[in-house]
C-alpha cells in the first residue's frame, strides 16, 4: 500500500522530500490528466510533473516517438554530437521563437531547467563583462547555485552563504498585494528612473548588471503575470543600457499561458530565452534561445555531459508540434479565461479565496485569512497554514495540487494543456468539496 512505499523510501532518500510530504501516494499508472496509486485510487493531476507534462501522462504519440528511437538504432547518449533527430528538433524549436528564430541560435544545456539558467548567467557577464544580475522578488530560476543567487525567496537560501555577487532584487508587480503599484504607472516610471539615473551613478550605489532575468508570468511565486507596459519597459530600458534580458520561459512556456511564450503577451524579444520542462514533452532536457549577436561562448567555455537525449529530443518534438499543430495555446487561453470565471463565482461564496489569477492553464487561487483586517492596500494577510489544509483536503478527493506564492498560501494549478472541459469542471467539483470539508 502507499504507506509501505513511503516508509521505505523514507529509510532509503536522505531526508524527507517535499512533494511526498504534501501527497502521500505511490504511484501504480496515470494516462492523461490522472493518475491511480499502488491502491487503486485516482487522482486528477493538476501538477503534471511541475507542468513539464503538457500533453499529459503517457500520451501516445509521446509513447510512439520514444518506440521510433529505440526501434530506429540511435544512440541513446551523443553528447552534443549531432544526429537527424536533434537536426529536426532544433530546427523546429528556432522556429518557434521570436520572428521564426532567423536571429537566434540554440545552447543545449544540462537536463534541468537551473542549468540553462546558469548558462544564461554565465553568457550575460561572458558577454558584457559585468558581473551583477536584476532579478526579482518573489521570481524562481532553479536550486543550482547561480540559479538560486537570482530566486527571491529567502528560505531556500538560509542555510548557505556566499551566494553569487551583486544580486540586486527589485519588486515584481502583484495583482493582489500591489494592485496598481509596481506594474502601473507610477510603477513604470519608476523602473525607468531607476535604469536611467541610478545604474552606474556613484552616488546610487548601483553597478551596471551583465542582466535582468524574469518570468513573464511568475510559477513558484504565486504566478503572477506582469503586466504588458512593465514588461514592455524592461525590454526597452535594457536595450538602451546594453543589459542583456533574460526570460525564464521554463514553467510558463510552450502555450502554458495561452500564448506559447508568455513573454508574447508583451510582444517582446527576450535576448535569451531559458527553456525547460515541457521541452522536452516529459524527459529531462533544457535548451537556451540566444540572440545570435550575443552568443559569445568559445569552445569549451561551456560544456556538459548530457545535452544529447535522443529520447528527450523525440518527446519534445513531438510535444512542440502537437501543441502547434492543433492550435493548443487557444484552447488553453478560453479554458483559463473560463475556469478564473468560476473561480470568481467561487469566491463569492468562500472568502478565504482572497485572489484569482493566472493566464491560460497556470492559475493561482490565493487564500487568505478572511476575518483579519486587510492591509492598506485592501488584501488580506496570506493564510499557507490553510492552503496547505485545503491542499491535504483536495488530495484526500482525489485532486492533485501545488501551492507557492507567500507562506505557500497560493494554491496552483498546472494541469496538462490536452485537460478536456469535463475534466476542469471535475477540477471545480473536486476543490469546492475540499473547502467545504475544510469547514470554510
Ligand atoms: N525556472 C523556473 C521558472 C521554474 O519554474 C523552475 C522549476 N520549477 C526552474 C527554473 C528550475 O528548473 P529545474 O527544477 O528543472 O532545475
Amino acid at each position: 500500500n502507499n504507506e509501505a512505499y513511503l516508509a521505505r523510501q523514507a529509510e532509503f532518500e536522505s531526508n524527507v522530500r517535499s512533494y511526498p510530504r504534501k501527497l502521500p501516494l505511490a504511484i501504480a499508472q496515470a494516462q492523461g490528466v490522472w493518475i491511480t496509486d499502488v491502491e487503486k485510487n485516482q487522482y486528477l493531476d493538476c501538477l503534471a510533473g511541475a507542468g513539464t507534462l503538457a500533453l499529459g501522462h503517457n500520451h501516445p504519440d509521446i509513447l510512439q516517438s520514444i518506440q521510433n528511437v529505440i526501434t530506429s538504432g540511435l544512440p541513446l547518449h551523443t553528447l552534443d554530437l549531432t544526429t537527424p533527430l536533434k537536426d529536426r528538433f532544433s530546427e523546429y524549436l528556432l522556429s518557434l521563437l521570436p520572428g521564426q528564430g532567423k536571429e537566434y541560435c540554440l545552447q543545449f544545456c544540462g537536463p534541468s531547467g537551473a542549468d540553462a539558467v546558469e548558462a544564461a548567467l554565465k553568457l550575460a557577464k561572458k558577454h558584457t563583462g559585468r558581473t551583477g544580475v536584476i532579478s526579482f522578488s518573489g521570481g524562481y530560476h532553479g536550486m543550482t547555485h547561480g540559479a538560486l543567487a537570482v530566486t527571491g525567496n529567502l528560505s531556500p537560501k538560509e542555510a548557505i552563504n556566499g551566494m553569487m555577487p551583486e544580486v540586486q532584487f527589485m519588486p515584481y508587480p502583484h495583482q493582489y498585494r500591489c494592485p496598481l503599484g509596481i506594474g502601473g504607472d507610477a510603477g513604470v516610471k519608476a523602473l525607468t528612473y531607476y535604469f536611467d539615473n541610478l545604474i552606474n551613478d556613484v552616488e546610487s550605489g548601483v553597478r551596471k548588471p551583465a542582466a535582468v532575468i524574469l518570468e513573464a508570468v511568475q510559477g513558484e511565486g504565486g504566478v503572477n503575470p506582469a503586466p504588458a507596459e512593465w514588461l514592455q519597459r524592461i525590454r526597452k530600458v535594457t536595450k538602451e543600457h546594453g543589459i542583456l534580458l533574460i526570460l525564464d520561459e521554463v514553467q510558463a512556456g510552450f502555450a502554458r499561458t495561452g500564448k506559447f511564450f508568455a513573454f508574447e503577451h508583451a510582444g517582446i524579444e527576450p535576448d535569451i530565452i531559458v527553456m525547460s520542462k515541457a521541452v522536452g514533452g516529459g524527459l529531462p532536457l533544457a535548451v537556451l534561445g540566444i540572440k545570435k549577436e550575443f552568443d559569445a561562448w568559445e569552445p569549451g567555455h561551456h560544456t556538459g555531459t548530457f545535452r544529447g537525449n535522443q529520447l528527450a529530443m523525440a518527446t519534445g518534438l513531438t510535444t512542440l508540434q502537437h501543441l502547434k499543430d492543433n492550435n493548443i495555446a487557444d484552447k488553453v487561453a478560453e479554458q483559463g479565461e473560463w475556469l478564473k470565471g468560476k473561480l470568481a463565482e467561487m469566491q463569492q461564496r468562500y472568502p478565504v479565496i482572497g485572489h484569482v489569477r493566472g493566464l491560460g492553464l497556470m492559475i493561482g487561487i490565493e487564500i487568505v485569512k478572511a476575518d483579519a483586517e486587510p492591509d492598506h492596500m485592501g488584501s488580506y494577510p496570506a493564510d499557507g497554514a490553510l492552503s496547505a489544509l485545503l491542499q491535504k483536503k483536495c488530495f484526500e478527493n482525489g485532486l492533485i495540487l501545488e501551492r507557492g506564492g507567500r507562506h505557500g498560501s497560493v494554491l496552483r494549478l498546472l494541469p496538462s494543456l490536452l485537460i478536456s472541459n469535463d475534466e476542469l469542471n471535475i477540477f471545480l467539483d473536486k476543490f469546492e468539496h475540499a473547502l467545504l470539508s475544510a469547514g470554510v
